[in-house]
């Protein structure tokens, strides 16, 4: 299956001001990951707040741009295109927020905000955006009545169907959805989720789903990728890593979600303490001071992302854990 985005060594620092007199620090939001999403496929990205997740999605959907590392989109490196190649590689994904109401322009009827993609992008008449833009509210569920109604009109899961609806309108290749249910009730959230997955099947949009929810990417992911403080510490296929996690955050996030299936249950496994800071992260294996099974080597020594059981893992350990 081909691939429609490679991340390599993807890293994305911050100067942050520490005070009047004092010299900035340094903030390490993203230290170098590297993945492949498959096209048509969903990767989804986990971890707790504050490990890198949403910086990712802002590479991702080149609303910054990374400050080493490459990414290709489509077989294209975004760092070597020029202004033009760049707004098209920018039609090619797009992106779903959090909160859909702070994502639309609550003065500009819904119509004419799912229009405005097609308005910039490519050449048709008004009547055939029109046309388009009631395809695409009827295929996410919502009423022709809608067309001329505001933001505020509709309920939580109508407007992060809206959102939804004008990232698809360019028919992207690829869409980051980042954390696009945990505003939403939980009654709503399957809906949205299966809203999802129907638009990938029909057609064939790869996603990048950023949550810190395990349960809910169960239902939706191909690939799993567990970040910890801007670095990825496992990444494999979903089905593998969820029946059999290695690295030892894996096993504490998956042991920490409730299950459908009972013969899953596992073993609860607490993480003592709180994510450090991004500003002073531990030395080594940044997970050191909250791993059940950290040794001295782990406090020194940065582990590095290595292949282990048909996935990628980033511990020193994890064979003899998991033997
Ligand atoms: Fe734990 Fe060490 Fe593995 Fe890090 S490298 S996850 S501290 S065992």
């Amino acid at each position: 299956m081909s691939t429609v985005l490679q991340a390599r060594d993807l890293t994305r620092y911050y100067d942050v001001s520490q005070g009047f007199l004092k010299p900035s620090a340094q903030v390490k939001a993203l230290n170098g990951v590297s993945f492949e999403l498959r096209a048509g496929k969903t990767l989804a990205v986990v971890g707790e707040s504050g490990c890198g997740k949403s910086t990712l999605a802002r590479q991702l959907t080149l609303i910054e741009a990374p400050t080493s590392g490459s990414l290709l989109l489509d077989g294209q490196d975004a760092a070597l295109a020029g202004k033009v190649a760049l707004k098209a590689m920018r039609t090619k994904v797009q992106m779903v927020f959090q909160n859909p109401y702070a994502s639309l322009n609550p003065r500009q009827k819904i119509g004419s905000q799912l229009a405005e993609p097609l308005l910039i992008n490519t050449s048709l008449s008004a009547k055939e955006r029109e046309e388009k833009v009631r395809g695409m509210m009827q295929r996410v569920g919502l009423r022709p009545e809608h067309f001329f109604r505001y933001p505020h009109m509709f309920s939580g899961g109508q407007r992060q169907r809206i959102a939804i609806a004008r990232a698809m309108m360019l028919n992207p290749k690829i869409v980051v959805a980042d954390e696009p249910t945990s505003a939403l009730d939980v009654s709503i959230q399957a809906q949205v989720l299966n809203l999802f997955m129907d638009l990938q099947d029909e057609f064939k949009t790869a996603y990048v789903f950023i949550s810190h929810n395990l349960s809910v990417v169960e239902h939706v992911a191909d690939d799993l990728m567990v970040m910890y403080l801007g670095r990825a510490v496992e990444v494999g296929e979903k089905n593998r890593v969820y029946e059999r996690p290695l690295h030892p955050y894996t096993q504490a996030l998956l042991s920490a979600t409730p299950s459908i299936h009972p013969e899953q249950r596992r073993i609860k496994i607490k993480i003592e303490g709180e994510l450090p800071s991004p500003l002073k992260p531990p030395s080594g294996c940044a997970f050191h001071k909250r791993c059940p099974h950290a040794n001295q080597r782990c406090a020194e020594e940065v582990p590095e992302l290595r292949e282990l059981d048909q996935r990628m893992i980033a511990c020193h350990r994890a064979e003899e854990i998991n033997a």
